[in-house]
């Protein structure tokens, strides 16, 4: 282990009763110290998730149990805008077993539902941000739950492609659709993982 619990403990006092903005602010000048291996083990063993999902990271909460939890982005897309994840380090969905997969989109939807009940949300976006090229700016699985109302700015608008020989795409992606995933995990979807480089792992930054 690179990053000795002592070291661990140094940041969390540093990180002790600052505010958010300020938490983040010293977290970044924290990790532009550290070594590479040190940043490596953070990126694995020691994201902010993984650091909220121990309670060393304070947020608002809005669920929990054993394998998950779902805090409040704290710079939303909307306020009410909750990022879900599970509590073991998965970097992306295709890493996860069936089972987890299936527990973690059962309570976005239930999730899903509070916010269209309790914040009167007209529709809501799920959606998960896969590699850094997705998007994605931490390297832990999130769901974003984020509520909907109309004009409210939010766009997620592309400009179409064109959709050549279909039928060849479809196949291609057919015959590598994993029948049973279990504990598995797909080849290629490790590798174009740990070839991204993600440089900024804060929630709410405005990524996902
Ligand atoms: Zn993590």
């Amino acid at each position: 282990m690179v990053l000795s619990e002592e070291k661990i403990a140094k940041i969390q006092s540093q990180l002790a009763g600052l505010s958010e903005a300020e938490k983040e602010k010293k977290l970044q000048e924290i990790i532009s110290g550290m070594s590479e291996d040190e940043v490596n083990e953070m990126n694995e063993g020691k994201c902010i998730f993984c650091l909220i999902s121990q309670g060393n990271i304070q947020a608002t909460k809005v669920f929990e149990n054993s394998d998950f939890m779902a805090v409040l982005d704290i710079n939303p897309a909307n306020p009410g805008h909750v990022i879900l994840f599970p509590k073991k380090h998965f970097k992306v969905l295709g890493q996860m077993d069936d089972y987890s997969i299936k527990e973690l989109f059962l309570i976005a939807n239930k999730i899903g539902v509070g916010i269209f009940e309790g914040l009167n949300a007209e529709g809501t976006n799920i959606f998960v941000a896969n590699g850094a090229v997705a998007g994605q700016n931490a390297p832990h699985v999130l769901v974003h739950i984020i509520p909907r109302y109309k004009d409210d700015k939010i766009s997620f608008e592309w400009v179409p492609k064109e959709l050549k020989d279909p039928e060849k795409l479809a196949k291609k992606i057919i015959s590598k659709i994993p029948e049973d995933k279990k504990e598995k995990t797909i080849k290629r979807v490790e590798e174009v993982i740990d070839d991204v480089d993600y440089d900024d792992q804060y929630p709410g930054s405005g990524f996902f």
